[in-house]
């Protein structure tokens, strides 16, 4: 997984129908009018930006789902791309239908990942989600039916109120679906957030890592391999535009808030869409600030990064023989065990730059 090579592109698309309980993200409910004006302005810094061809271009957001399909493709086709570049839409299970799914495959997008989080509706309540679990299945449907080849459902474990049976469950569900990709995250406290607010529904950590073996063991028996900590694929499905990230690649990301990546400098952008509206229209840098890596912070980021990889690090950057069971030696590398993945963070602060 050598994603460092390629150039990836990063749109954000600011806009969700309803705010979900646990969300830190840059996302506004109350914005819907600005949308025009907001995409003009993207195409506009994309077409100022003279990029070289993207090997992969990821729009996330928020809910990209929300914008009409074929806006959302033409501006798509404005990004300049490889052949056989990697494209993917962030989407909410209750905005794909057949509409969409051929809009997007007309744009060439050849992944699509579903928020679908849990299949429980009493957990997804929890979460303050709103979509209907019904209409994933629905969604998968659509997008296979256009022949968009790569999907990925991301999920949330660790919800208070879910219980281990519920954990499985969500996970029997989506495996009946059989998604070549899923990424599971633990549910994490955002200052900021309404869940931050509740202490009682804090998740626990103990729980967490009896959710994280549970999905491991049940993803891994589908054939589904873990290649990063919160990441399985079906071999051939790993994405790109994460390989990128964790790579340490160049990137350039686009809309307010979104994230840039340059031989070790990093910078991103204001993060309101009216402020971002405004500085393009007036010909101004969107950037808010940004910072230059040294060379050591630069070597340890990568080593953190590849840990979490099913790649691991060489040898001679960590000493594996002081972590038992937690590394284990994969030819000339070291690469975390279950339980080191557990300790990834932990871990990290052995690694030797
Ligand atoms: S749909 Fe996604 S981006 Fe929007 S509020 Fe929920 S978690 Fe955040």
């Amino acid at each position: 997984m050598n994603g460092g090579d390629g150039f990836g592109v990063y749109v954000h698309i600011p806009f969700c129908a309803s705010k979900c309980d646990y969300c830190a993200f840059a996302t506004w409910t109350d914005r819907a009018h600005l949308m025009e004006q907001y995409l003009a302005a993207v195409e506009r810094e994309i077409e100022r930006a003279e990029l070289p061809a993207a090997t992969s271009v990821f729009v996330g957001g928020g809910t990209p789902s929300l914008v009409p399909p074929e806006r959302l493709a033409a501006l798509i086709d404005t990004i300049p791309v490889v052949a056989g570049a990697e494209i993917t839409v962030e989407c909410n299970p209750d905005n794909v239908d057949s509409a969409l799914t051929t809009a997007y495959a007309s744009a060439g997008v050849n992944r699509i990942s579903l928020g679908v989080q849990s299949m429980v509706p009493e957990v997804l309540e929890r979460l303050g989600r709103r979509h209907d679990r019904d209409n994933v299945a629905a969604a998968v449907d659509a997008i296979q039916t256009a022949g968009i080849p790569t999907l990925n459902l991301d999920l949330i474990y660790g919800t208070v109120g879910e219980s281990d049976d519920d954990w499985r469950s969500t996970l029997e569900q989506v495996l009946e679906l059989d998604p070549p990709h899923i990424s599971a995250y633990a549910l994490t406290v955002e200052a900021g957030t309404p869940l931050a607010e509740r202490r009682a529904d804090h998740p626990d950590d103990d729980v967490q890592a009896d959710r994280y073996e549970i999905v491991d063991d049940a993803l891994s028996a589908a054939g589904l391999m873990g290649y990063e900590i919160s990441n399985w694929a079906k071999p051939g499905h790993e994405c790109r535009h994460n390989g990128l990230y964790w790579a340490q690649g160049d990137y350039r990301g686009f809309g307010c808030a979104a994230h840039s990546h340059s031989a070790g400098r990093r910078w991103w952008n204001v993060r309101t869409p009216d402020r971002y509206i405004d500085l393009v229209a007036q010909g101004a840098s969107t950037e808010a600030a940004g910072e230059e890596l040294d060379e050591e912070t630069r070597r340890f980021e990568g080593l953190e990064l590849r840990l979490r990889t099913r790649e691991g690090v060489p040898l001679d950057r960590l000493d594996g023989e002081a972590l038992p069971g937690i590394v284990e030696q994969r030819g000339d590398r070291w690469v975390l065990t279950r339980r080191g993945r557990l300790m990834a963070n932990e871990v990290s602060t052995h690694l030797i730059v």
